[in-house]
């Protein structure tokens, strides 16, 4: 008998290993159920309302069945309706962020990282408040507005006392015309009151990869140090939305257990955040294990490859249609461009994943989290999507005016975005354009945005934003808003 339970608050009730076979075994037997995946991808595909469109979503065992299914034309189809959903709600455009690592000290023994506690080859490192700034003024000057703080975990070294004062700090800095106006958090799991304490700190999503839902190969992997605790890892998405962080981002590490197992749990997580909280996870990342000062991808069996990578992003835009997708700097040029049509809504560009990285002129590598494959300047990455019909923004609008979980959620579903967001990125991409680019992406970026605005249906806000992108043109006025 099974003992899944999606509103239980106990980790191994509601990502139940015994579900997952099951989803797994239905999946597989279905997979050429021509019927049944017919009507999951009707299911899935966008439906026109009053004011614009929504999604039903998938449950876990019907996305499973799309993963599983390798019938080429049913495959096909999965990747159109994954743009669909991706043009309909998130529109054209690419949210930009950069990782920030503050220190690479850290008590766990997480097998595939470098920062494990026994890895004595790596330095260490951990930013002071004055090597904080001067990496947020670095950052600023590539014209990022949104970050997401990295650390390892270690109560001596890293408490949560330092990460808030990091916070701090970084939200202070305006270098030129400059501000970091979304932090995200990407720190080990903890308690509600150091959720609460965050939150407090103004924080945008607080992220947390379950790295494998797998309990098992969960032990294993994490064998020694706090994380090796899974109920507690697995539990942190409630206790930090008890805390009163409205985002939250999932993940899992691709490579470490079975990738159709991953998925499941994945969505069951999803499944429950909704469930209980009544808003499902504002971000899903799609990390894979890559190379490492002491690691080697090869020493694990499960890595994807690419083509199969794609599915699973398309099949999770299908499951979770307003949820925002991420994929870093771990993946190429090639296999980001591919990964763009398949639903990505958010992407980070010129990332240093060293301790201290940015101030560096060349790309370090001794504190380094892992190998970096897209190493292009920020100036390339914007351009790169401009050519390839992608608006970049730097809009961190919505959490600042308190559009944050279903608040977010509602606004996707009622058809505004093109009065709101879209305007948004065309105003933050303004300002990256003025402050912050090449000749040659000025050029490109000033014939979209001129473009971009015809969409704008509302007569009212395109003179707005046509406004402000002329004050954002001829003055230091920064930081317009819908
Ligand atoms: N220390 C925090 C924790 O325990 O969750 C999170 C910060 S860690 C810097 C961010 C993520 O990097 C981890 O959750 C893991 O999924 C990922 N990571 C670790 N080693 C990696 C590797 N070799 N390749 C790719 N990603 C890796």
């Amino acid at each position: 008998m099974s003992n899944y339970n999606v509103k239980s608050m106990k980790a191994e009730e509601f990502i139940s290993d015994a579900e997952i076979r099951e989803t797994l075994e239905y999946a597989e037997a279905n997979k050429n159920n021509v019927e049944l995946i017919d009507s999951i991808l009707e299911k899935a595909k966008p439906q026109k309302t009053a004011t614009g469109y929504v999604c039903a979503g998938l449950t876990h065992r019907e996305a499973s069945v799309l993963l599983a299914c390798d019938i080429p034309e049913k495959v096909d189809e999965i990747f159109k309706i994954a743009e669909d959903i991706k043009l309909k709600f998130y529109g054209n455009r690419i949210v930009m962020f950069a990782p920030l690592y503050l220190s690479n000290y850290c008590v766990n023994g997480c097998v595939y990282c470098p920062y494990h506690l026994k890895n004595k080859t790596i330095a260490r490192r951990k930013l002071t408040q004055e090597e904080v700034k001067a990496e947020v003024i670095a950052l600023q000057d590539m014209g990022h507005k949104r970050l997401a703080i990295e650390a390892g975990e270690d109560p001596k070294n890293n408490p949560i006392e330092y990460i808030l004062e990091c916070i701090n700090t970084i939200y202070s800095v305006n270098h030129k015309n400059g501000a970091i106006r979304r932090v995200n958090v990407n720190i080990a799991a903890t308690t509600v009151e150091n959720y609460r304490k965050l939150r407090d700190a103004g924080i945008g999503t607080y992220i947390l990869f379950q790295e494998t839902y797998h309990k098992e190969s969960y032990l294993q992997l994490h064998p020694t140090g706090p994380k090796h605790d899974y109920a507690y890892h697995t539990e942190a998405m409630d206790r930090a939305m008890e805390g009163g962080i409205d985002d939250v981002g999932l993940g899992v590490l691709f490579g470490l257990e079975l990738y159709k197992y991953e998925f499941a749990g994945l969505l069951m997580h999803a499944e429950h955040l909704e469930a209980v909280h009544g808003v499902g996870p504002h971000t899903i990342s799609v990390p894979r294990l890559k190379k490492a000062d002491d690691i080697n991808p090869d020493d694990f069996d499960n890595g994807i490859d690419d083509d199969t990578f794609a599915k699973i992003t398309a099949c999770i835009r299908l499951a979770v249609p307003y949820t925002g997708i991420i994929i870093s700097t771990r993946e190429s040029q090639e296999v980001r461009s591919r990964l763009l049509n398949c639903g990505v809504s958010q992407v980070s560009g010129a990332s240093r994943t060293s301790v201290g990285g940015y101030t560096e002129a060349e790309r370090p590598h001794d504190t380094e989290q892992f190998d970096v494959s897209d190493q292009r300047t920020l100036d390339e990455v914007v351009r790169w999507l401009m050519e390839n019909g992608h608006i970049p923004s730097f809009c961190t609008a919505c959490y600042r005016e308190g559009r944050t979980g279903d608040r977010f959620m509602s606004l996707c579903k009622s058809g505004q975005i093109v009065n709101c967001c879209h305007p948004n990125a065309l105003m933050t991409l303004t300002e990256f354009l003025v402050d912050y680019a090449s000749d040659e992406t000025k050029e490109i970026g000033y014939k979209l945005i001129e473009k971009e605005l015809s969409r704008i249906t509302n007569p009212k806000v395109l003179e707005i934003a046509k406004d402000n992108i002329e004050n954002i043109k001829n003055s230091n006025r920064r930081d317009f808003r819908f």
